[in-house]
């Protein structure tokens, strides 16, 4: 029998092939989620397989609930993560419909700013063609929230820090931030994240995209690592060009690219 799932799951294994591909993780770290608004599902790798030998049918769907609907094996141990974040940024609000892929590496220059603590300032175009802002790190969780229900906590304390960066996010950002609906930073207009002492989220419309924005997300913090090796006093990018390059592909005017 077909499973009506089969698109949903061929999206996430092809887009789960992807961070391997681009260097984003060894062995089995990391993960990538499909998401399907209109069904309430999405579809995530099983948990310690590696990527060679994952298989369409290794996929394992889940509703919003983190109920399993079609799959045999155990999903990422990171799911309640992807579900956090799945129901704050996507079924409601600023974002609604705009993310439906989400992607968690431990790339090696996105997370060495994760277990330095530290938020990556917007240094250049390179980051502003992507996202207007700094990538903001949350904080180490507590006690409570590792002793409790860890990685649905690491999904609520990403979306505490778009919601309220912490307060010397400023420095890394050249555009003031304003509050729009109930987030200080939008999330598909600010699609990665880093997790103090643990490493890089990203998402985007699809799986394919949230992939394409962890990769570049490695590179913004690789290239944000040597900006400061060279000048350890450089400042964010000046407004007016991070505005310019960042409308240029995403505002209402946008024009790069093909038609
Ligand atoms: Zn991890």
């Amino acid at each position: 029998m077909k499973s009506p799932y089969k698109e949903l799951k061929e999206e996430a294994l092809l887009a789960n092939k992807e961070i391997p591909a681009r260097g984003l993780a060894m062995y089995t770290w990391g993960n990538v989620s499909a998401f399907d608004a209109a069904r309430g599902v999405f579809a995530i790798k099983p948990s310690g397989v590696e990527y060679d030998k994952l298989q369409i049918d290794d996929m394992v769907v889940l509703d919003l609930d983190g109920k399993c609907v079609e799959g045999t094996l155990r999903p990422s141990s990171d799911t309640p993560t992807h579900l956090v974040l799945y129901r704050a940024f996507a079924l409601e609000g600023e974002s609604k419909g705009k993310v439906g892929g989400i992607t968690h590496t431990h790339s090696t220059f996105a997370t060495a700013w994760a277990q330095a603590q530290r938020s990556i300032p917007i240094f250049g175009t390179t980051h502003a063609d992507h996202s207007p802002n700094g990538v903001v790190c949350a904080p180490v969780l507590s006690a409570e929230a590792v002793a409790g229900d860890y990685e649905a906590e690491t999904g609520k304390a990403i979306v505490e820090a778009f919601k309220n960066p912490p307060k010397d996010f400023a420095k890394c950002c050249s555009l003031p931030l304003k509050k729009r609906g109930e987030w200080m930073l939008v999330p598909h207009e600010n699609p990665f994240v880093l997790v103090a002492g643990h490493g890089p989220f990203a998402w985007g419309e699809n799986a394919h995209k949230s992939v394409y924005n962890a990769a570049v997300l490695e590179e913004v913090a690789k290239m944000a690592f040597v900006s400061l090796s060279v000048n350890p006093h450089t400042n964010p990018l000046a407004s007016y060009v991070v505005d310019k390059h960042y409308q240029r592909k995403h505002g209402k005017n946008a024009y790069y690219g093909q038609k």
